[in-house]
């Protein structure tokens, strides 16, 4: 099959033959579809869309593009979680070893940022000497060891993953649910899970803007993951404003390490908590959902999962160091502040304007090939709802490259909104898609 031809078909919506689709992720994979095919092929994609059936067979292609890691003797606790895109989000750093702390076994396979939204790899990698890239056998050895290991796509594992991804990335072919559901679902399967708790974000700074566009993405994960046996279940939870107060990838460690020490934000908290509950709950290592919480409070404040998280650092070539000493970890050399230009209540933060500022400052990328800065990011100082002074300090911005502030600044500009009145504040968990419930149409 010429790639030409199947690109053409889909650019014309019709629908691609489970052979085609594998053709594509072959020829993806292999090499023998260069990048601006893959990615014409992506962009037909998100233009005209895939049906369910189109959707699962290219979660399936891309699973066979690689080797499964098999963690059957672990039974029925090998359980991960996965955010759809969000910016602050650095669950995953906390959920995992709270988890892995409470019994669960988590192999959890990441990706990088993507889009405006940040990674869990390019934080990992701001960890010196963190290595997310291990060997099947390496993989399987570590999580023996620690019950949890936090790796990235490889040419072994969801190689196909790695190469759509990071294309999709710099092609404005990120925001499919076919593609999302596909790229999630492909290295979560390579990884072994059993379980599986989607965090799906919805909202100006998430990839899924409206609550109906959310449901269809969790409906079609939670149905395409039982078709490989793996229970899943979604939360659907609001991505308006940044996640916590820490957007980028070191300063997303220090407050990981913050909130597993207990004094992280109230929403970094509550959401970790709750996801890492759930993952105890779908993992079979909780009686119900009161004693699944107990245990993930436990994790937290008795300070297993701290130690957990230690653990795997080190078992990963990081330095553990950076549990104790922040400063252990990558600085960025210009701090600026944006200021408020008013007095008043900081009405809105855009989660996806907050994501774009920081991708100006380094922290993600906007070619294949660019660098990030793990040093680059965002603090924010004054959060959502809280009242100002004209001339206050809000977000601190964070860079080794005093070029990018003009970019940066001009974006928060737009993001950002202070007005007279407190915002109405959103419940953090909008939905819940259960395991067995997921109703999909396509
Ligand atoms: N996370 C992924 O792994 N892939 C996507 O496409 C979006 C979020």
């Amino acid at each position: 099959m010429r790639a030409v031809d199947l690109i053409r078909q889909k650019r014309d919506g019709a629908p691609l033959s489970s052979a085609a689709i594998r053709a594509f992720i072959e020829g993806a994979t292999g090499g023998s579809w260069p990048d601006y095919q893959v990615a014409a092929m992506l962009m037909a994609i998100v233009i005209r869309g895939m049906t369910l059936d189109e959707a699962a067979a290219l979660t399936d292609a891309m699973v066979a593009s690689g080797q499964t890691l098999d963690l059957s003797a672990f039974g029925p606790t090998v359980v991960d979680k996965h955010s759809t895109g969000g910016v602050g989000d650095k669950i995953s750093l906390i959920a995992a070893p709270m988890a892995a702390a409470a019994g669960a076994i988590v192999p959890m396979m990441s990706g990088r940022g993507l889009g405006h939204t940040g990674g869990t790899l390019d934080k990992l990698e701001a960890i010196p000497g963190f290595r997310t890239r291990l060997s099947l056998d390496e993989a399987r050895r570590t999580l023996g060891r620690t019950g949890c290991v936090l790796i990235g796509q490889t040419d072994e594992m969801a190689p196909a993953d790695r190469r759509l991804y990071a294309l999709r990335d710099v092609t404005g072919t990120v925001e499919s649910v076919p593609l999302i559901a596909a790229s999630i679902l492909s290295k979560k399967i390579a990884a072994g899970i059993r379980a599986l708790v989607l965090d799906v974000k919805v909202g100006r700074g998430a990839f899924m803007k409206t609550l109906d566009d959310a449901r269809t993405l969790a409906n079609w994960l939670v149905a395409i993951a039982a078709r490989h046996d793996v229970r899943a279940e979604a939360v659907l939870t609001s991505m308006d404003a940044p996640l916590g107060r820490a957007i980028g990838n070191a300063n997303e460690v220090v407050e990981a390490i913050e909130t597993l020490k207990g004094a992280g934000p109230d929403d970094v908290t509550t959401l970790s908590v709750e996801i890492a509950a759930r993952m105890l709950l779908l993992g079979g290592l909780a009686r119900d959902a009161a004693d699944a919480v107990g245990q993930a409070r436990r994790a937290l404040s008795g300070g297993a999962a701290l130690e957990k998280f230690r653990d795997v650092i080190a078992a990963q070539g990081g330095d553990p160091g950076v549990i104790d000493d922040p400063g252990c970890l990558p600085q960025p050399t210009v701090r600026l502040e944006w200021i408020a230009p008013r007095t008043g209540f900081v009405a809105a933060m855009d989660a996806e304007g907050v994501g774009l500022a920081a991708l100006a400052l380094g922290a993600g990328r906007d070619r294949v090939d660019a660098a990030v800065d793990p040093a680059a990011g965002i603090d924010v100082l004054q959060p959502v709802g809280a009242r100002v002074r004209a001339g206050e300090p809000v977000l601190r911005l964070l860079s080794t490259d005093p070029n990018r502030f003009p970019g940066a600044i001009s974006t928060l500009d737009r993001a950002i909104d202070i007005a007279d009145g407190a915002p109405a504040r959103l419940p953090l968990i909008q939905d819940v898609v259960p395991a067995a419930a997921a109703a999909v149409h396509g």
